[in-house]
């Protein structure tokens, strides 16, 4: 890919490796600017590169001698290489956890690993797109960063604003779980609730940015999308480097706009275009909550097309019912021999207790969609539990209380008595 440039790649750029903007639809290039919509075909906009040329095990050793956080991966990132010298939550390099109770639960017998995303600084994986896109509006000269969201990138935005002396806006839908509006509200930014869902919302915020009151804002899922879309690569970086730069045979991912799992796709593919992965054949599989799946209806329906859907799950991070990336998603699934899927709120909370009881790790509603799933795909015979798997969790449960709090009360209560303990049947 683009081998003829690869000597014009400057070391120095604001955009590090990047070299253009390209259309995924007709290839056309466009110059590293506040741009998403091609202006030929209006297809959606992707950061190109000129990835570094050269001997793998270098990389590897720059890589590896790197910050424990995304920036260890500047050299594969649209970032100046002083990027870890700059204000930024510098997130990343959470933990993944080899899952063996969980493993045995579920019958998976060539290994199963949890990327637990809910580590990074404000308790999902938003941190490392938002990172990448607050660069991005930093070189652009934007002053105030904003984003329509279905919760935790609302927090995101607020908290990575907030170190790096940006004014910011967030808009959300009325009606999200507290923990959501109180981890956005709470970094002192402006943040508004619109009466209507994510759909709405994201309409609203591209009206704004065509009108002159949008002037300076970097909405970083909009305007800076092709940018903030380059951080979900970190998880393909991190899980390989973790794994020992090894591809897992099968990684199941949520899919709210579809943008993490086609940029985790990205990054694999990097990986082993660059010689830091041997290659071999991967599964890519999407998770979905059956409240909202327009991507694995049309997956299962064996369409091209994603038709838009009006969500009611509980899983209000992945409640996105017009996903951007969807039709990339299903042509991802289709190639890689993956799948797309979607549980019941009732597997999502049965999947979030099973992860506790299992693994003491607890997801909010989208790790309880994405471990549901995975219980669905292998009893449904799509998964193949001989193979190495990785299943992410992207959020915290202490964001989504709600989904487990009306099951997940105290065994007893009872006096401060041993009689009354053992009253309780609680002597064991
Ligand atoms: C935003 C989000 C995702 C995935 O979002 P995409 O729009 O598909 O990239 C997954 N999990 C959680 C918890 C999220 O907040």
């Amino acid at each position: 890919m683009a081998a003829q440039t690869v000597a014009s790649a400057s070391t120095d750029s604001a955009f590090g490796p990047a070299s253009a903007l390209s259309c995924r639809e007709c290839g056309e290039r466009f110059p590293l600017e506040p741009l998403f919509a091609c202006e030929a075909c209006f297809g959606p906009l992707e950061v190109a590169y000129d990835l570094p040329s050269g001997d793998p095990e270098t990389l590897r050793k720059r890589i590896e001698s790197g910050p424990n956080n995304i920036w260890r991966y500047a050299p594969l990132l649209p970032v100046p290489a002083d990027v870890a010298s700059k204000p930024n939550l510098n997130p990343g390099f959470t933990k993944l956890v080899k899952a063996d109770n969980l493993a045995r639960e579920l019958g998976v017998t060539g290994g199963l690993h949890i990327k637990d995303d809910s580590g990074n600084p404000t308790h999902s994986f938003k941190d490392r797109v938002v990172a990448i896109a607050l660069e991005a509006a930093r070189t652009f000269g934007l002053t105030t960063l904003s984003c329509s969201s279905t919760g935790n990138l609302a927090g995101a935005v607020g908290a990575a604003a907030a170190r790096a002396g940006f004014r910011s806006c967030v808009f959300i839908p009325h009606d999200l779980e507290e923990g959501k509006v109180v981890m956005a509200a709470v970094y002192g930014g402006e943040l508004v609730g619109i009466e209507g869902t994510y759909d709405d919302v994201n309409r609203f915020c591209s009206e704004l940015i065509g009108d002159p009151i949008g002037e300076g804002w970097g909405f970083v899922n909009v305007n800076l999308r092709p940018y903030y879309g380059e951080g979900s690569k970190t998880l393909a970086y991190e899980i390989c480097e973790q794994l020992g730069w090894r591809l897992p045979d099968n990684i199941v991912i949520p899919i709210a706009s579809g943008s993490q799992l086609t940029k985790i796709d990205k990054g694999l593919r990097e990986l082993i275009e660059l010689g830091l992965v041997e290659e071999k054949p991967y599964r890519v599989y999407g998770a979905q909550a059956e409240g909202c799946s327009p991507v694995s209806t049309a997956f299962k329906a064996g369409h091209d097309v994603v038709r838009p859907q009006k969500p009611n799950t509980i899983a209000k991070s992945l409640a996105i019912g017009n996903p951007a990336d969807g039709p990339y998603v299903l042509d991802i699934a289709r190639r890689t021999g993956g799948a797309v899927e979607d549980v019941t709120d009732e597997q999502v909370v049965d999947a979030i207790k099973l992860l506790a009881r299992t693994e003491g790790i607890f997801a909010e509603t989208a790790g309880g969609v994405t471990v549901g799933v995975l219980r669905k795909l292998i009893e449904t015979g799509q998964l193949d539990p001989a193979g190495e798997t990785v299943v992410l969790n992207t959020g915290d449960g202490l964001k989504t209380l709600d989904a487990v709090a009306p099951t997940s009360r105290p065994t007893a209560a009872i006096r401060p008595s041993l009689d009354a303990f053992r009253a309780a049947g609680l002597a064991g």
